[in-house]
């Protein structure tokens, strides 16, 4: 269940294997979320960051795909409960992910813009779109201010990645859109409740990301935890109030609810806790993978991130494939292969295969590595159009403003 990186490549690895694979998904697509935040800043189209189920694994001949969403498992009767009647299951794959994870913050809920999936992209590009045309027309200066003052709320890699995007989107092509505007009343900032951006990455990395963030004019807090958000202005722990109307939460992602459903004991962020093999305690038939799935190595929890999805998708399915020909099953062992941000134009950090670089050569890296694992030619030659496109001529295609 679940055309994420997991599902996926559950999926894949199963081909030719001696099962009958059912993929289910509520969307009809897989999405490489990492490319999100540009979908988001309107440098990408979603269509070019995502791909039918149907055609990824149209060759696969033990394949078949249900658009359905699945709202109870009863592991009991080995049954999904879906938008559209129970599905049967022999083994069963979990690998719902996650969603955005407010931290019990109920007025960021319902006022912040969280950044998990295409609607939520439109819905932020839509929403820094209409605040630079609202500006145009507000006459009062302390409102434009607020209009033009965007806040991203998280120092990981989509915070990051995200405040870097938003800048350069300004910076670079609004102000030709608005010449009329003050640039001076723009302002970017990237909320971090500790001491350090982008926290699993090295010391040197992590200083020059910092440094990059702030040539592109994004005010870097740290120690700022949010208390509060009405819609128009942002209260810290501190006291101090910013006002902003617009607010991107990008501090935490949670395993989704399905995780609640189960009537399983989810451990931390609301993720499953697996065997080392990735099957459900007492449910050997069930195996749980990726975001969903809570499993520690080396004393400490495996992150959320593709690669781990991934790579668990692919252990599960050679387990149902042993579990089916009756031979022992394999332990699950993450092998890491780093990780990267990028910072907008020549900017990157990067701690992979044993490479730590910043800059020019990592932003090239970072080019290279996510166009290779986009899914589909067609998607990969549009990428690449369009950031050359960008690159070159400083700009960004996609900045419609849609009926959200
Ligand atoms: C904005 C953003 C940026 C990221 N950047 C990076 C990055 O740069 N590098 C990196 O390694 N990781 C990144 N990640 C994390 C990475 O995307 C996840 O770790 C990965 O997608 C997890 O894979 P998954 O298969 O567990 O879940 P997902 O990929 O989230 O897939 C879950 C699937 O389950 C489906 N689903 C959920 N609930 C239901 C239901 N009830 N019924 C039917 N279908 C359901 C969903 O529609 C979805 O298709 C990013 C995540 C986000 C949100």
């Amino acid at each position: 269940m679940g055309t994420g990186f997991g599902g996926l490549n559950a999926a894949r690895a199963l081909r030719g294997g001696p099962v009958q694979v059912v993929l289910v998904d509520r969307n009809n697509y897989h999405l490489f979320q990492p490319l999100l935040y540009q979908v988001a800043t309107a440098g990408l189209e979603p269509e070019e960051i995502a791909r039918p189920a149907r055609a990824i694994l149209r060759r696969q001949k033990n394949f078949d795909f249900r658009m359905v969403a699945v709202t109870r498992v009863d592991l009991a009767a080995k049954r999904l409960e879906t938008s559209d009647g129970p599905i049967a299951y022999d083994y069963l794959v979990l690998a719902y992910g996650g969603e955005t994870n407010f931290f019990g913050l109920e007025s960021m809920r319902i006022h912040g813009l969280g950044l998990k999936d295409v609607p939520d992209a439109i819905a932020i590009r839509n929403r820094v779109l209409r605040c630079f045309e609202q500006a145009m027309l507000e006459p009062d200066p302390e409102k434009r201010r607020a209009l033009l003052t965007f806040i991203v709320v998280g120092g990981g890699p989509t915070g990051v990645e995200m405040a870097g995007a938003l800048s350069e989107l300004i910076r670079l092509v609004l102000v030709k859109d608005y010449p009329r505007l003050n640039i001076k009343d723009v302002r970017i900032l990237l909320l971090e409740a500790t001491d350090k951006l982008l926290a699993t990455m090295p010391e040197r990395l992590r200083e020059a990301a910092g440094k990059t963030l702030w040539r592109k004019y994004v005010e870097v807090r740290f120690g700022a935890t949010v208390a509060d958000y009405d819609g128009k202005q942002i209260r810290l722990k501190s006291g101090e109030v910013i006002p902003a109307q617009t607010v991107i939460w990008a501090a935490g992602v949670r395993a989704t609810s399905l995780s609640t459903a189960l009537g399983l004991q989810p451990g931390r962020q609301g993720r499953i806790p697996v065997e080392p093999t990735l099957q459900v305690p007492g449910h050997p038939e069930v195996f749980i993978i990726g975001d969903a799935a809570y499993r520690e190595q080396d004393g400490a929890p495996l992150p959320m991130v593709a690669p781990v999805a991934i790579q668990m998708g692919k252990s599960a399915a050679r387990n149902i494939v042993r579990l089916v020909r009756g031979e022992p099953l394999e332990p699950f062992r993450y092998r890491d292969q780093g990780t990267l941000a990028t910072i907008g134009r020549n900017a990157a950090v990067a701690d992979v295969f044993g490479i730590q670089a910043s800059g020019f050569l990592a932003w090239v890296m970072w080019l290279g590595i996510h166009i290779i694992q986009l899914i589909g030619f067609r998607n990969k030659i549009f990428v690449l159009i369009n950031w050359a496109w960008d690159y070159f001529f400083y700009e960004r295609a996609a900045r419609l403003i849609t009926r959200d």
